[in-house]
């Protein structure tokens, strides 16, 4: 039998903690519920989640901070993690995304929002779906290692901008609007707004080092992957 997939819940609130973990057991999930910072810290090492749901606003550490402490480690980098927030503001929302979420729901949120968004952003981690290894230049993309290195050396890359560069290198020198990558790498991107895609650009390209400059911006049109990269501009 598969086992269930396993959702670390971390909110202080218990109404909504219970709430939230009523709902993951009887969709198909195994959910774990904490409160705090440290009791995360100390579930994460024990067992690795597939999923974490991270309230931002937590008592003591913050949720941007244990995300930023998570993708920071090569344990737990490519877990991924919807931020919740009660923060509604784009800004916040582009930070919840900086400091290494995934995605994020805005409180209150539906259940069923709430699932959706799981499900797409565990589709987007399926194995099967990224099972190839490709190379550009001297970028190299292995999706079976899930590894990404330039020039031998390897890179460090969230789960969501390595499916960004696995698409990208697949369909290297082509240009794709922000709406294609929306569908071809978020593919369930009904809740997703298309700046979402300029803040995983970003992230790539600060993950890419020295081969940041492959990722151009093409000016009204969108993102390409190139070998002739020309150096990023700051904006
Ligand atoms: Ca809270």
């Amino acid at each position: 039998m598969r086992k269930l997939p396993r959702v670390l819940v971390v909110e202080d609130e218990p109404s909504i903690a219970e709430l939230i973990a009523v709902n993951l057991r009887h969709n198909g999930f195994s959910p774990t519920v904490v409160y705090d910072g440290s009791a995360a810290q100390r579930e994460v090492d024990a067992v690795l989640p597939d999923l974490i749901l991270l309230d931002w606003m937590l008592p003591g550490e913050s949720g941007a901070s244990l995300a930023r402490q998570w993708r920071k480690n090569d344990r737990t980098k490519s877990v991924p993690i919807i931020m919740l927030t009660a923060r509604s503001d784009e800004s916040d929302k582009i930070q919840g995304l900086d400091a290494g979420a995934d995605d994020y729901i805005t409180k209150p949120f539906s259940t069923q929002e709430m699932l959706a968004r799981i499900r797409a952003l565990m589709r987007r981690r399926a194995p099967e779906t990224i099972k190839d290894s490709v190379q550009v230049g001297e970028l190299t993309l292995d999706a079976g290692t899930y590894r990404v290195s330039y020039r031998s050396q390897e890179l460090k890359i969230g789960p969501t901008e390595f499916k960004l560069l696995h698409y990208l290198m697949k369909h290297a020198e082509r240009v794709h609007s922000r709406s294609t990558l929306l569908d071809k790498v978020w593919g369930d991107h009904v809740f997703i707004e298309e700046r979402t895609v300029d803040v995983h650009v970003k992230r790539l390209r600060e993950s890419l080092c020295d081969a940041s400059c492959m990722v151009e911006t093409v000016r009204g049109a969108g993102y390409r992957l190139t070998v002739q990269g020309k150096p990023v501009m700051a904006a």
